[in-house]
């Protein structure tokens, strides 16, 4: 792969942690506006992969190019005012501020700025988001008395808080019940109608399969297979990996 393949590009993408390979030579294009997913058992290297592309850690290998340029390395920051946006997989609010206002402080740059010294049009631009996924009545609610799902559409506002062309979401349907899975893939597809590109991470491949576009499915750090949900539904090297037919 190069530069132009996509909106985001890896080549060789691999790291290291002592003598653990979690990520292994591993290559793949995100196409403008698509629902791509990340499929691989628990471990498979998704998390770490998402890691050394948002700048949490640089990659020992490889290289990542956005938008054309190259990226490797560069920090989370730099990442975010790229347009590059993620969930984490364990979500971290601040569990003694309102709903609003957790996505109020993604909104500002210096999250130590305290919130007195917020404008108004943060707060009315943080309640917008929080409407957008759904949490448009429980602004004054603390996290804690957020369902699961209400904790994942808060996190999801906190990072399309950040003005994201591509959003990288970690885990979403961990946890969820079948109806809650329905309702959060309406909302990423949606998202994705207004013009957001989407990498969505599972282990899970069945409830990811009717959310996606396309699908990488990752095993020991690397690419496994790529393709349409039938694609790799019908996939004998993944049947055998993963589905164990
Ligand atoms: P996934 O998200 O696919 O479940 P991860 O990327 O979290 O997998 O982990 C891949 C491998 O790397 C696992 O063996 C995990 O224990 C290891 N790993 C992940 N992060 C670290 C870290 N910060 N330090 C050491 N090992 C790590
Ligand atoms: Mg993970």
């Amino acid at each position: 792969y190069g530069p132009d393949d996509g909106i985001l590009v890896t080549q060789g993408l691999t790291k290291r942690f002592g003598g653990l390979t979690a990520v292994d030579d591993f290559s793949f294009a995100v196409e403008r506006q698509e629902i791509l997913g990340f499929i691989g058992p628990n471990g498979a290297g998704k998390s770490t992969t998402f890691n050394c592309i948002t700048g949490t850690f640089p990659p020992t290998d490889g290289t990542v190019w956005y938008e054309g340029e190259e990226v490797t390395g560069e920090p989370a920051y730099e990442m975010v005012k790229r347009g590059l946006a993620r969930t984490f997989q364990s979500f971290r609010p601040l569990h003694d501020r309102t709903v609003v206002d957790n996505v109020a402080l993604a909104l500002v740059p210096d999250r130590l700025f305290s919130l007195s010294g917020l404008r108004g049009g943060t707060r009315e631009r943080a309640a917008d988001l929080c409407e957008r996924v759904g949490l448009g009545d429980r602004l004054h609610q603390t996290p804690d008395e957020l369902p699961h799902a209400g904790l994942l559409r808060l996190e999801l506002a906190r990072a399309l808080a950040t003005d994201p062309d591509l959003l990288l979401v970690d885990e979403p349907f961990a946890g969820l019940a079948g109806g809650e899975v329905e309702s959060i893939s309406t909302l990423l597809r949606e998202l994705r109608e207004e013009g957001l590109t989407l990498v969505v991470v599972d282990h899970n491949m069945r409830g990811l399969l009717s959310l996606i576009d396309r699908a990488v499915v990752i095993r020991f750090g690397s690419k496994l297979a790529e393709g349409t949900p039938e694609e790799i539904t019908n996939n004998p090297e993944v049947q055998r990996a993963y589905l164990g037919g």
